[in-house]
């Protein structure tokens, strides 16, 4: 990257000095504690997206100020004092399914917001050093998973999925002890708002329903206002969450997305995927994967993640309890919106499974189509993304364009079965082929971030090459464009991914 220097401060000083009132600092201190970063030293820009940028007014370019990595490290502390110090919050939350207590904000501070074209933006440094909310971690993060967290932010964005979204990677020479030696850096990361079901936990836990109250006023007035309008909006509340979780996980499970650590700190209250750590996507379709090697008993594997949700919505009702109505009614109010979580899941996932297999209208058996798809795929470990990718070359007329989909599965009777299926119920359809092959391409991604990819990405890195983390994101940033040339990024993982293990430790 090379171009002419942009002036430092007037890009970077404005998520701390607009003036503007910092909405999650007014909810007062019992919320978070006040802190600078702890500089890094020497840091380096190793990944920026410029998309991330527009989100928060800063220029295609801002990368390239000399001034860029030092602030996006979280070191102009001079700068900070008082209400422009970044804070870290408090929250609590369960962990694998056990009650963990107090969390929090342990390596992330917030900076501030800025205003964008879709309106404000938080702004949170991840690795930006201890807080009081550490416990026995060393409040940083390593370029291993920092890489990780900032490619697959942005590449859950182009796939259309709710998340989180990463502005940059700064880099440092620091050590970070993990399993062995690495080395430091921060994520800057952009969401409207960074407040997790354990915020709402913490303060039930703690017994102060005051605080429940204004955490759940403060997501309403600044994220859903609509919910203002209802007859007790704390309910609506609960419901949209349950909807927009619900919906989430319906599309991790449309495109093969594992989170691996869905404990009920990792889930946003906007139903954004959050806290990428051993994430993975599916290579060949195993119903049953767990990516999370610390998930000994596959709590969070990919089939049990709509499960997952719900319990951890079941958590969240439980926080929000005390405002939902008196004793039994409130109890059985927070049932019935809780209940509503399988229609919209469900929903959901029909309708992004139907359009992923070209289907226009609704019928009778398509979930059933669907399933018997993904029986023979987890039979056959079929890779996920080519499977669904190439179904678009199959015709409703004859088996010509069958070979694409055919040779990802070791057993051809079965899949012959599954595809003279899918032919009758594609002949019921009116749309011709080439109209639903360009359809199905505009859902069905051909590039996703792989585990060797990001692999690949890391290696280079931490030989001080950065050419392939901008790489990768540029592919990822047009998934469900062909991008000729860059074929290799689409390809089966090589026989080298297969011994990858994605721990914990980040
Ligand atoms: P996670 O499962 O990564 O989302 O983290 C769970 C909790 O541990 C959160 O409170 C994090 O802030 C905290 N945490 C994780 N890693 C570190 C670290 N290296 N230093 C301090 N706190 C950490
Ligand atoms: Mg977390």
């Amino acid at each position: 990257m090379s171009s002419i220097p942009l002036p430092v401060r007037p890009a970077f000083t404005f998520p701390l000095s607009n003036g503007a009132p910092h909405a999650f600092a007014a909810l007062g201190s019992a919320f978070f504690t006040r802190l600078p970063a702890t500089p890094l030293p020497a840091p380096y820009v190793v990944g920026f997206s410029p998309e991330t940028a527009a989100l928060i007014g800063l220029p295609a370019d801002a990368a390239m100020s000399p001034g860029f990595a030092e602030w996006f490290a979280g070191n102009p502390t001079r700068e900070w004092s008082g209400d422009t110090l970044p804070l870290a919050s408090v929250y609590s939350g369960h962990q694998f399914g056990v009650w963990a207590g107090q969390l929090g904000d342990g390596r992330a501070l917030l900076l501030g917001e800025a205003e964008g074209p879709a309106g404000r933006q938080e702004i949170q440094l991840k690795g930006a050093g201890l807080t009081p909310y550490s416990r026995m971690g060393d409040g940083r993060a390593v370029l291993r998973s920092s890489i990780r967290e900032f490619l697959c932010s942005e590449a859950m964005h182009h796939l259309g999925i709710p998340t989180t979204r990463a502005l940059s990677i700064v880099g440092s020479d620091a050590p970070v002890r993990r399993e062995e030696i690495e080395t430091a850096a921060v994520v800057a990361r952009v969401a409207p708002s960074f407040v997790r079901f354990g915020h709402f936990e913490h303060w039930f836990s703690n017994d102060q329903p005051d605080r429940v109250r204004e955490l759940a006023d403060h997501v309403i007035d600044r994220l859903y206002p609509g919910c203002r309008k209802a007859v007790n909006p704390y309910l609506a509340l609960l419901a949209v969450a349950v909807e927009r979780t619900a919906l989430m996980v319906a599309h991790w499970q449309a495109v093969g997305f594992c989170h691996g650590v869905m404990n009920t700190d990792n889930m946003s209250i906007l139903g954004l995927t959050i806290d990428y750590g051993p994430f993975g996507f599916l290579d060949g379709f195993d119903a049953n994967h767990i990516c999370n090697h610390s998930d000994n008993r596959g709590r969070y594997s990919y089939k049990n993640q709509p499960q997952v949700a719900y319990w951890n919505l079941f958590c969240l009702a439980q926080a929000l309890l005390p405002l939902l109505g008196e004793g039994e009614a409130g109890v059985e109010a927070a049932q019935g919106i809780l209940e509503t979580y399988r229609g919209h899941f469900a929903g959901g996932l029909d309708r992004l499974l139907r359009a992923k297999l070209g289907l226009v209208e609704p019928r009778e058996g398509d979930d059933g189509l669907a399933n018997r798809l993904f029986e023979v795929m987890h039979a056959n470990r079929a890779d996920f993304t080519l499977t669904f990718r190439n179904l678009a070359a199959v015709s409703r007329h004859d088996a010509r364009g069958d070979s694409p989909v055919r040779d990802l599965f070791l057993d051809r009777a079965a899949i012959d079965v599954w595809l003279a299926e899918y032919r009758t119920r594609l002949e019921s359809e009116s749309r011709d082929d080439a109209d639903r092959a360009i359809a199905m391409n505009r859902v069905n991604p051909r590039f996703i971030l792989r585990n060797h990819l990001a692999e690949t990405a890391i290696r280079q890195a931490n030989e001080k090459d950065f050419s392939e983390v901008e790489r990768l994101l540029d592919v990822l940033r047009h998934p469900f464009d062909e991008q000729p040339g860059r074929e290799a990024y689409a390809a089966l993982p090589p026989s080298w991914a297969s011994s990858l293990e994605v721990s914990c430790s980040s």
